[in-house]
């Protein structure tokens, strides 16, 4: 019906005209407001460091947002978004892709390199952009980013972050998927197997990345990197790891009262599953 120019939404419903009408309106003013992700969903402007173009992008309004609790490994969650989808910027002209906070923050060295190995080969796609990011809307985004980050010569830590990013993607489109029954089994089936290869490298990366790179590590605390390894080593019972950064960072004078406590938690929580 589309390319006549009619929407199947709705309009072809031969009862619509029978409801009594006063009452479905009755009905819609007594429901609560129910805030949703777009109601905290901006429109910005951003220009491209690589091909110098400007393109609108969607951004959270962080202020709004009301925290949960983090997963083990730190994913923040809030409250109606899953901000993580926005943490992106993707340049939909020459393809230039990159974590939100790194996007800008490019050397002309990198930018030569971006479009040496990188512009040319990239397919502009004609896409609307959306007032809500799709979980695979903005993976495919990330991914063109781990690409960049490899064309341009990253530092390890920011490809580990990109592998982060999608590994935490996946898991919050996991959930999703694992909660409806409708889902395809196939899907989730892939979707599962992407995760654990991003997050698998995203291991090894920030790994790599704390041994070889002075801090921060893509802009973020080393305490706070290391506290997430020591986690996601725990996730991967590679306990002698975790107990290693766990010690260091007990014995650091730079690490927070409160951190070190959290640090005490987790050996006993070591403690335990190895009890098992
Ligand atoms: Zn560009």
């Amino acid at each position: 019906m589309e390319k006549f120019g009619f929407s199947m939404d709705g309009e072809l419903d031969i009862l619509a005209d029978d409801k009594p009408k006063k009452e479905a309106e009755a009905a819609k003013k007594a429901a609560p407001v129910v805030k949703q992700e777009k109601d905290f969903i901006i429109d910005k402007k951003v220009r491209c460091p690589v091909c110098d173009k400007e393109f609108p992008i969607k951004a959270v309004l962080a202020t709004k947002l009301k925290r949960l609790e983090p997963d083990f490994d730190l994913r923040p969650n809030y409250e109606h978004v899953d901000k993580c989808k926005y943490d992106f910027i993707s340049c939909p002209k020459c393809g230039y892709s990159a974590l939100d906070t790194t996007f800008s923050k490019i050397d002309t060295a990198r930018v030569k390199l971006i479009r040496a190995e990188f512009c040319p080969s990239f397919k502009p796609q004609q896409e609307e952009l959306q007032e809500t990011y799709s979980y695979e809307y903005s993976i495919e985004k990330f991914k063109l980013a781990l690409i960049c980050t490899m064309k341009k010569r990253a530092k390890m830590s920011e490809k580990a972050y990109v592998c982060l990013k999608i590994a935490w993607l996946r898991r919050a489109q996991l959930k999703e998927l694992e909660g409806n029954k409708d889902a395809d089994p196939k899907v989730i089936e892939m979707v599962k197997k992407e995760y654990d290869g991003f997050y698998a490298q995203a291991y090894e990366g920030f790994m790599k990345a704390i041994s070889q790179e002075t801090p921060p590590y893509c802009g973020m605390a080393s305490e706070a990197v290391e506290f997430m390894l020591a986690n996601m080593s725990v996730y991967y019972k590679k306990y002698d790891a975790a107990m290693k950064i766990i010690a260091r960072l007990i014995q650091s004078a730079s690490t927070s009262r409160k951190l070190k406590d959290k640090c005490l938690e987790l050996k006993e929580q070591i403690v335990a599953e190895q009890g098992e």
